[in-house]
């Protein structure tokens, strides 16, 4: 007989530190067992129990087609049947190279790499080798994988240096880097006034996604590179997530923003490991072999991660595919506004291309501290109710939603159909003083 997820988990605790490869998969915010998936296709997940579910997580970003594209699938066979790796240069890296520069005009050239903290990591060296400089500023709440110098909490009060955001991080590995709040340009402005001439980069998150939603203010991102060109800093958008997810052209299109450097990722390599950081050709020169900034990897430019990237590039190339990737975003996020409303529960939410944010608040947050605000237990009360009717959103309350292309009509109304009973139930069980009843799980619908 198959394993149940919670023999599953009970196992892998055993070998795995707390049973996954990557934390948030572990369900702690939300005080559930980790679904094991099994297989996956369209807009739907299958777990070791044979349940299914609409998912909402799309591998935290890549699954822009839905999962299993049959395309993709082929390029990836086909890629592989040539052979899985060679560690030298091949033609169809070129074309990747050249589909990402098509695409966004600011990568004058672009370096391969195997996942966005690889990316960020190696834009951040790029952008200190370069200027010469050792500051980075960055913004709490934005993510940027888990490179040491980047994993920092704000300290206390405006300015003050930085708090390794994790154990094995030494304080001098975190001390050049500087947490600044989102959406804050004063801030920036004093940074920049007290130690411009020490700050190497901006690193940003252009729409955030890793504190939930988080839009930038209107001005914030100009503001940001008027900053940094007055300044002789860089300016780093980092498009892990939201390059050609919220538009064809990432968020530098949506904005009309050209940053000195881009990192990519989750939806370019199209299920597979892999990212990329590019950008000014000046600035991109200045990596070995052809300058003194060291960088490389064994796997970079794999030829199967590069072929399932093309693949889903090509198809996100289709006329028209991020108007209705961004419409079938919105229909979601209106359904929920109004699911939230007719139950009487706070519920705010907000979408951007096919990504998007839902707060058990009354507003859209447009800060660190507004969107930790939120109501993090009803959030865990929806999540697991949502997760036992079939409907798979992230297991953490600060995690944007991702919708693909294969969330058609049927799926996104199903999806509200059960959220709006749950929320019902919700709303129920706190008139009834039953502030901690999750709605029965098989009980409704
Ligand atoms: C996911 C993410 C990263 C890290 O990418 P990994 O492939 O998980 O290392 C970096 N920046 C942003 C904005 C991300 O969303």
């Amino acid at each position: 007989m198959a394993s149940t997820n919670a023999q599953l988990f009970a196992r892998a605790n055993r070998t795995i530190p707390g049973g996954v490869n990557s934390p948030v998969r572990a369900y702690q915010a939300v005080g559930d067992t980790p679904r094991f998936i099994r297989r996956a296709s369209g807009p739907y997940v299958w777990d070791s129990e044979g349940a299914r579910y609409i998912d909402y997580v799309g591998s935290w970003g890549p699954a822009i087609l839905g999962h299993a594209h049959p395309e993709v699938v082929l390029a990836v066979q086909k890629a592989a049947t040539d052979g899985l790796s060679f560690g030298a240069p091949t033609e169809a890296e070129i074309v990747l190279a050249e589909a990402l520069s098509t695409r966004l005009p600011s990568l004058e050239q672009v370096r391969l790499v195997s996942s966005g903290t690889e990316a960020t990591m190696s834009a951040i060296r790029l952008a200190r080798g370069f200027t010469g400089r050792p500051k980075v500023v960055k913004f709490e709440g934005c993510y940027h994988g888990h490179a040491d110098s980047l994993l920092v909490k704000a300290g206390s009060g405006l300015l003050t240096l930085g708090h390794p955001d994790s154990a094995g991080v030494p304080r001098e590995f975190v001390e050049h880097t500087l947490v600044l709040g989102y959406n804050d340009l004063d801030g920036v402005r004093q940074a920049f006034a007290r130690q411009g001439d020490r700050i190497a980069c901006v690193i940003v998150e252009p729409i955030a996604g890793n504190m939930n939603l988080v839009r930038p203010a209107p001005g914030f991102l100009e503001g940001l590179q008027e900053l940094c060109t007055a300044h002789g800093a860089l300016l780093i958008f980092d498009e892990v997530m939201t390059g050609f997810r919220v538009g064809p052209q990432g968020a530098q299109g949506l904005f009309g923003i050209r940053p000195d450097l881009t990192t990519l990722g989750k939806v370019i390599g199209g299920g597979m490991p892999l990212a990329a950081f590019g950008g000014r050709c000046d600035v991109m020169g200045k990596i070995a072999p052809l300058g003194p900034v060291y960088q490389a990897g064994t796997l970079s430019g794999n030829p199967v991660a590069v072929a399932a990237g093309l693949a889903t590039l090509r198809l996100i190339d289709e006329p028209g595919f991020h108007d209705r990737l961004a419409a079938q975003t919105q229909r979601l996020v209106a359904g929920l506004r109004k699911c939230g409303c007719l139950a009487g529960i706070p519920l705010a939410a907000d979408g951007v291309g096919g990504m998007f944010g839902l707060y058990f608040q009354h507003h859209v947050p447009r800060s660190f501290a507004e969107s930790t605000a939120s109501d993090l237990g009803t959030f865990a009360r929806f999540f697991q109710a949502c997760l036992s009717r079939g409907i798979y959103f992230a297991p953490s309350a600060f995690e944007a939603g991702f919708v693909s292309m294969a969330h058609d009509d049927e799926v996104i109304n199903r999806t509200l159909d059960n959220v709006g009973d749950v929320l019902q139930a919700m709303a129920h069980d706190r008139e009834h003083g039953d502030s901690d009843g999750m709605p029965a799980a098989g009980g409704l619908r």
